[in-house]
């Protein structure tokens, strides 16, 4: 699908508060999309162009006001399968409502997230993973409803509903 999409009003304002985002980030190819009152801008960047998160990451989200800038690894995203793209997406607008939603609450989750990997037992990633996971249960590998590609309606998980497996005992 054609990736250049012309920026919606959003787009200007909210990376223009990102003094620190580099040119590349600003002009890359994205979309925007609206989860409730949340709104967010992706760009899909080379991991490297991150700046505020490790380049070891593939996915990077800064939180604008009540919206994000949600930056993925072109090379990742587009390469990825499906789920590997689904679940980084939904990842990253995870943690864009656990900000402009929970206030940084993480849902409650705790150490919880440990259940899927050693990376996500902070309560920060453990609740992004949740999301993520929440998300591929009810609307599988379809985007459409985070602005990605063509599919059928999907209402996404409320983030305030939103918990972890229950740890293995
Ligand atoms: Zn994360």
């Amino acid at each position: 699908m054609p990736l250049r999409l012309p920026p919606l009003a959003l787009a200007a304002p909210l990376l223009a508060l990102l003094p620190a985002c580099s040119p590349r980030v600003l002009s890359a190819d994205g979309w925007n999309f609206r989860v409730g009152d949340t709104q967010g801008a992706v760009r899909l960047v080379s991991r490297q162009e991150f700046g505020v998160c490790s380049a070891k990451l593939v996915g990077c989200t800064v939180p604008v006001g009540h919206g994000c800038l949600v930056m993925l690894d072109l090379d990742y995203f587009l390469k990825g399968t499906p789920r590997q793209r689904t679940l980084l997406l939904a990842h990253e607008v995870g943690h864009c409502l656990d900000a402009s939603v929970l206030e940084y609450g993480h849902g409650g989750i705790g150490a919880q997230g440990a259940v899927y990997g050693e990376y996500y037992r902070p309560a920060v990633e453990g609740f992004a993973e949740s999301y993520a996971r929440a998300y591929v249960a009810r609307c599988g590998d379809n985007l459409a409803p985070l602005g990605y590609g063509a599919g059928p309606e999907c209402e996404v998980p409320d983030p305030r509903r939103v918990t972890a497996e229950p740890p293995a005992r």
